[in-house]
């Protein structure tokens, strides 16, 4: 089979760093990717270009696949993010995030088997905020029964093919009755519907973060509104080490943008400290999609051969500094090809 095409975005802060690291792990291991480099953020921006340039979507929507660093977007003003851009434009409505304990590294919680499935598109993300009259602002909170009811169909539809039992709902249905109101019963409906196999429930989010930090192995799948999920995920990021070990895909009904949870970690960007591990597990992410979606067992081949290596070398002690160990980020690349076999 030939080489598949991919886009790859290196992002902003620590995002060159970690991407360049990725991609040499990628190579040792023998995967054969056509990668189209673009940018996004403020690499763009330094480029004389827009935030979210047309020839990054446009190479994106071409290839179907792209693995992406972080951006920065500024806080509390300057241009809206663009990774929220990004899903908007691509369509990229189900952000997957897997949560999983890793031998090797400790932490106060063991056995945590979560997956975060975070509707991407709307909410308070739709962007729409103004001044009603000086000293009062408003942003405004968006659900369609379309995008409501295209994430449920899409979270149980995972769940059965991947055998996991049970969904959990979090929202506050209580407070906004209409916008929550309307999340909860599309999931319930496509339960009821479509897929009673699968294990419903539903939690109002305050109690449901007591109870998922007094034990997370009690929830299974996740299933969140835009803003919800976007914090849920840093939340359960605590539990298995933080946000360099947590990797996310951003999938649409034909294309994929798989990035780490984390953010450019300007505090560390330029020191070459930062963990890799988050953005090679969405690299793994990306080598099985494409394997499972274009029948290729090279590429999930290549996946499990990567996983084994970073488990092994996590396994050894071989760790960056956020997880307790004293490697930087070259150095961790190293311990995982120094394992590929
Ligand atoms: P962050 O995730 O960048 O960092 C939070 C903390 O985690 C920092 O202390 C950082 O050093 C640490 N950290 C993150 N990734 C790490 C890694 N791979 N290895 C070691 N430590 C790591 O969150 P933030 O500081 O709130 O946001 C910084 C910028 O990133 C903001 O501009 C924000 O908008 C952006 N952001 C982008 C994305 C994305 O591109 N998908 C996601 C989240 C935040």
């Amino acid at each position: 089979m030939s080489a598949h095409k991919a886009v790859i975005i290196p992002g902003d802060g620590i995002g060159p760093e970690v991407t360049k690291a990725v991609l040499r792990i990628l190579e040792k291991a023998g995967v054969e990717i056509e990668w189209e480099e673009h940018k996004a953020g403020i690499a763009a921006i330094v480029d004389g270009d827009k935030v979210l340039p047309e020839t990054t979507t446009d190479a994106i929507q071409q290839c179907k696949i792209a693995l992406k660093g972080p951006c920065t977007t500024p806080v509390g003003k300057g241009f809206s993010s663009v990774n929220v851009q990004l899903r908007k434009t691509l369509n990229l409505y189900a952000a997957v995030r897997p949560v999983r304990s890793l031998a090797g590294v400790a932490t106060r919680y063991e056995n945590v088997d979560l997956v975060i499935i975070r509707e991407n598109t709307e909410g308070l993300y739709s962007g729409i905020e103004n001044e009603v009259t000086p000293g009062v602002v408003m942003s405004m909170k968006v659900a369609t029964e379309k995008a409501c009811t295209r994430i449920s169909r899409w979270a149980f539809r995972y769940a059965t093919h991947r055998n996991r039992p049970k969904i959990t709902v979090f929202h506050k249905a209580n407070i906004m009755k209409i916008t929550d109101g309307l999340f909860i019963r599309c999931a319930r409906n496509i339960n009821e519907q479509e897929y009673p196999n699968i294990e419903y429930q539903e939690m109002i989010i305050d109690a449901g973060c007591m109870k998922l930090v007094q034990d997370p192995a009690q929830f299974d799948i996740l299933l969140l509104e835009n803003l919800y999920g976007d914090v849920v995920s840093d939340l359960c990021a605590g539990f298995v080490g933080g946000l360099g070990v947590v990797p996310g895909a951003n999938i649409g009904d034909d294309m994929a943008v798989f990035e780490a949870v984390h953010g450019s970690a300007p505090d560390i960007a330029g020191k070459g400290i930062a963990n890799p591990l988050a953005l090679l597990m969405s690299a793994v992410m990306m080598l099985n999609h494409i394997g499972e979606t274009r029948k290729d067992p090279s590429l999930r081949d290549a996946a499990s051969k990567i996983k084994c290596a970073y488990d092994q070398a996590l396994a050894d002690g071989k760790k960056t500094r956020d997880l307790g160990g004293n490697l930087g980020t070259e150095q961790f690349a190293d311990a995982v090809i120094d394992r590929l076999n």
